[in-house]
């Protein structure tokens, strides 16, 4: 039987994309397949964490090592796109003749996070420091009364749709066939074997096959169903995380708080918003209906501003999802789950070819992938070769250009020329240069995202942009406090322009992509708030554009 591809990648997500990065780079023929765009699923709406999981010491004490040291490798083939975020972990009270249990409590803290510094070195982390109560409220005014002191933590976050598209762009120039919108229907089999896929362009509607003797299953919380459709089993314990997005910034560090049943959450700053994350809760429903639900922005509502009153006034801008694709275990409770990661071998199911990720985190996806790619090696029975992921860039991470200086180089604002620095790292250059052929390019469409014209139109021509929600992922197209009334309709047009998309298409992709919004708002408007909802879909309706 003829065969088109060494391996099928299936998702799009950190593990897929990294697998098919790792896989192009040892000279294997790949095809990715992704069913809609890169970070769609849990990758896109985690945290964007790249730490090490303190939590995870005392089980897991190889998940935090494992996630340290990817962490420094993360940073040092994308420096552009990481930001260091340090944590606060505030003590309640500790007043004169406090108990001893709370001095216990303090102390063990202290010894913890003391251990976990240990590891800090790997991810270019600092050590941690015992803040006073004085201290801490000059760092941190908006924190309640009543607080007697606190540690901080080091940590690193990342722009995940970034990295997805990033180590799939990589792939793509590394020779694999990378393709978003297209989803795997079915796994086609022989003999107890493996032969390949079918699969379905949902834009199109083309349908077509792909073999190849080696399938790689990254389809996160979606792999047991696909699995279970082609006879396969793919043990996982779905966790539900939502996070919401406030308008403005509550603190000047992340804080890590206590929700109403104990578990630990947390409010960060996020460029000009804050971000509170997190619930865990098992999930039976279907992994293309998830939503988030008034009782659990309600949960984490109350749990952040059990330490940041303010946070009360907020207005929540979204309130967004994914699902942790944890292994299975019978009996504890979600976030006492292990977050350590198998590659299930089908073999035992009559499906020999097939290997399906399940668990780990985004912080470890470039050892995960690494692992998964010295497996696909073995099963085609070809020498493992040297796995160069931790040292080459990921495109546009060979340098960080100074925004300063490219903000004196070109009409842009030195705040926007550090977004896009952000964002492209050394390709920001390139986006740039197109402002040299249509000066209108260099028109700002987000004054919240920093979004320049020529940032849309570099990603429709490289970016493997086929949607108009992708420009969501890839520079943060309606994801700003405004909701897309400035940048949705003008980046249509200009999508539109680069794409060959009709009048007709246009307002199509435009309805998507402000749908998309709505349903990361539903669940947060109240009276108000329901009356703005309808200006943003007014205002974008009628905005004059230049093209
Ligand atoms: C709320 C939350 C917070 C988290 N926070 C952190 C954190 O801060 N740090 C950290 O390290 N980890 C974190 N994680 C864990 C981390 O996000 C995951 O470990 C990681 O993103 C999983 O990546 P993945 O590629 O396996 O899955 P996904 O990102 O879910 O990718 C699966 C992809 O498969 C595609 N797909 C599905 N079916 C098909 C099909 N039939 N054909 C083609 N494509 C298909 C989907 O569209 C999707 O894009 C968090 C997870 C959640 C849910």
């Amino acid at each position: 039987m003829s065969v088109d591809f060494d391996v099928i990648v299936l998702g799009g997500g950190a593990n897929g994309t990294g697998v098919a990065r790792d896989c192009a780079m040892r000279g294997l023929r790949v095809l990715l397949l992704e069913k809609a765009d890169f970070g769609v699923g849990a990758s896109g709406n985690s945290s964007g964490m790249i730490h090490g999981g303190i939590r995870y010491m005392l089980s897991d004490r190889h998940v935090t090592a494992l996630a340290c040291l990817d962490s420094g490798y993360i940073q040092r083939i994308a420096p552009h796109l990481l930001f260091r975020i340090p944590f606060l972990m505030p003590f309640a009270s500790r007043k004169e003749g406090a108990s001893l249990y709370e001095r216990a409590v303090w102390y063990a803290t202290e010894v913890y996070v003391g251990t976990y510094d240990l590891y800090q070195p790997l991810k270019r982390g600092k050590p941690s420091a015992r803040l006073s109560a004085e201290e801490l409220y000059a760092l941190e005014p908006g924190l309640r009364s009543g607080l007697a002191g606190a540690v901080t933590l080091d940590e690193w976050g990342i722009d995940a749709f970034r990295l997805c598209t990033l180590n799939a762009l990589d792939a793509a120039a590394r020779g694999a066939d990378v393709r978003t919108w297209t989803e795997a229907r079915e796994l086609l089999r022989d003999l107890g074997r493996v032969r390949g896929v079918r699969y379905r362009d949902v834009l199109t509607g083309e349908e077509g096959e792909a073999r190849a003797p080696v399938v790689f299953n990254a389809t996160g919380a979606w792999s047991p169903a696909l699995a279970r459709r082609n006879g396969a089993k793919v043990p996982m314990r779905p966790g539900k995380g939502v996070h919401l997005t406030l308008d403005r910034r509550f603190s000047n560090y992340g804080v890590i708080c206590t929700a109403v049943d104990g578990r630990q959450m947390f409010l960060m700053p996020h460029e000009r918003e804050s971000i509170v994350g997190t619930t865990d809760d098992d999930y039976y429903g279907d992994p293309d209906d998830l939503e988030a639900t008034n009782d659990e922005i309600e949960y984490l509502l109350e749990g952040a501003s059990s330490l940041v009153p303010r946070v009360r006034n907020a207005r929540i801008t979204r309130a967004w999802c994914g699902l942790r694709t944890t292994l299975y275990e019978y009996g504890p409770n979600e976030d006492a789950l292990s977050r350590e990661h198998q590659i299930h071998d089908a073999t035992g199911d009559g499906l020999a070819g097939l290997l399906s990720f399940v668990g780990g985190k985004l912080a470890s996806y470039r050892a995960q992938a690494e692992e998964a790619t010295d497996r696909i090696m073995d099963l085609l029975g070809r020498p493992r070769g040297a796995c160069r992921t931790h040292l080459e860039p990921l495109p546009g991470g060979d340098e960080v250009p100074d925004p300063e200086i490219l903000a004196r180089e070109w009409p842009v604002a030195a705040p926007v020329a550090s977004r896009l620095v952000y964002r492209h790292g050394s390709r920001a250059r390139e986006v740039l240069q197109l402002i040299k052929d249509d000066q209108r390019l260099a028109l700002v469409l987000c004054r919240d995202e920093g979004i320049l014209a020529a940032e849309v139109v570099f990603c429709a021509r490289q970016e493997k942009v086929r949607r108009l929600q992708d420009l969501r992922r890839r520079c943060r197209v309606g994801l700003g406090a405004c909701a897309g009334v400035d940048c949705a309709r003008i980046s249509a047009q200009l999508a539109g322009r680069e794409l060959g998309w009709g009048a007709d298409r246009i307002r199509a992709e435009l309805a998507d992509l402000l749908d998309q919004g709505w349903r990361e708002r539903r669940a947060i408007l109240d009276g108000a708030q329901l009356a703005q909802e309808e200006l943003v879909r007014g205002a974008t309706g009628f905005l004059e554009v230049p093209w």
